[in-house]
């Protein structure tokens, strides 16, 4: 058996304040023809990243409203998160290519999960390139089968998008967060029906909710953090693509003419990511002891909580990737309210608007610049992150992520 994931209870009616009632009486409406739809997510964890963070609020809105919503995690080895990771990072554009051997190893995983899936399911939605190769094993399954992908392929290593994309056209439809991240060769080539909804955060949980300023201090104290002097903050995995060294790059330029200011850089290690150890110790490397620059993970115990305090007490928050899918880190953190920094890559601008909800930059220079501009000027870091939460408000919390899932099923079943 897949394992299945408990997840707790959540009620729209608790969002009607945050996101406004028509919103609210739209995904009613949709729901009414879909009560008892039997549907369910398989992805590769449970734990770490973005496609977790967003199923553990979804799953528990979408039974909220009638849907039999359930999540199982596939069953997996090292071995299996070896070839997956490096797929990932390969789908994303590295160079790094996949093996035969690697792609016995997925298709190993792939099959054994397919037999241990039950069956009787309405729609099954299968997140991200790891469970991918499921389907093609045992399409009766479900009536419906949705690969919803989370990452970026608008530039893929041509080798493996060339083997994925068969594998994912069998799907009756597809959802993507951008339409540059379409790969060509699923475009109008056959059946599926191609959906763009980027992805959503849950502004009541732990991770979202409103921390007082001072409980916010209190907690960031706890990690040595001066709260009496600024903080420039990043909460990401460790992995190359999100840039925590172009943000210790950064950090020390702005030092260099406010010598007062902290760093923290927060990232939890996900448990299909055996790539993380490695790149956690390089960026310790790299801070060389500075005491100001705090570098922290889950094993730190920081949790959602911790991630919130950070995020609220921050002056300056930072997501300084060079890829990114989408970047839930982005709506978190503008909706706290804070001046927001971003690269100007993938998912980014979508939810920052250069100098109107935050600022996009694409070097550590620029990253800078702009940091120093918000630490000397805050009255326009508040008029930056008032607007971006408004944007946040109007586009990435949750309840407008499950009506757009709900209008998928609605066409689809
Ligand atoms: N996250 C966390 N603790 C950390 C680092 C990250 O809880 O130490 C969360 C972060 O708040 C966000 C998610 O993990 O909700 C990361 O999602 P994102 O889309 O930003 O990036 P991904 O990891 O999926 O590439």
């Amino acid at each position: 058996m897949l394992q299945p994931v408990a997840v707790g209870h959540k009620s729209l009616a608790d969002y009607t304040h945050l996101v406004g009632r028509p919103l609210v009486e739209e995904i009613r409406e949709l729901a009414e023809a879909l009560q008892g739809l039997k549907v369910l997510h398989l992805s590769a964890t449970a734990f770490g990243g973005g496609v977790s963070e967003i199923l553990y609020t979804l799953i528990p809105l979408m039974r909220d409203v009638g849907i039999e919503a359930d999540w199982q995690i596939m069953i997996g080895r090292e071995e299996f998160y070896n070839v997956t990771k490096l797929m990932h990072n390969s789908l994303q554009g590295s160079d790094q290519t996949i093996s035969d051997d690697e792609w016995v190893i997925y298709e190993r995983y792939n099959r054994i999960n397919a037999l241990e899936l039950s069956d009787g399911w309405d729609v099954i939605i299968v997140h991200d390139p790891q469970p991918a190769a499921v389907h093609q094993h045992v399409p009766e399954k479900a009536r419906k089968w949705v690969w919803r992908c989370h990452i970026d392929l608008s530039t893929p290593n041509p080798d493996t998008i060339e083997h994925v994309v068969p594998l994912v056209r069998g799907y009756d439809d597809s959802v993507f967060h951008l339409q540059d991240y379409v790969p060509s060769a699923l475009n109008g080539a056959s059946e599926q029906k191609i959906h763009i909804c980027p992805p959503a955060i849950d502004p009541l949980s732990p991770k979202n909710m409103a921390l007082s300023p001072e409980d916010a201090a209190f907690v960031c104290d706890q990690f040595g953090v001066d709260v009496d002097r600024p903080l420039i903050c990043q909460v990401s995995r460790f992995d190359p693509w999100k840039d925590p060294i172009g943000v210790i790059d950064a950090y020390r330029q702005v030092t260099e003419q406010i010598p007062e200011v902290q760093l923290a850089l927060v990232g939890s290690m996900a448990t299909d990511d055996p790539e993380g150890w490695e790149f956690f110790n390089s960026t310790l490397e790299y801070a060389q002891g500075d005491p100001d620059i705090k570098i922290l993970n889950n094993l730190n115990n920081v949790g959602a909580i911790e991630v919130n305090a950070f995020q609220s007490q921050a002056d300056v928050v930072i997501q300084k990737s060079t890829r990114e899918g989408f970047g839930l880190t982005v709506s978190e953190a503008l909706w706290k309210a804070r001046p927001f920094i971003g690269g100007d890559v993938g998912g980014i601008p979508l939810q920052v608007k250069d100098g109107e909800t935050g600022f996009l930059v694409s070097s550590p220079d620029q990253c800078a610049e702009r940091s120093l501009e918000i630490l000397r000027e805050p009255e326009l870091g508040k008029k930056l992150a008032r607007a971006g939460k408004e944007h946040v408000r109007r586009h990435f919390l949750t309840p407008r992520l499950l009506r757009d899932w709900l209008r998928i099923f609605s066409d689809s079943t």
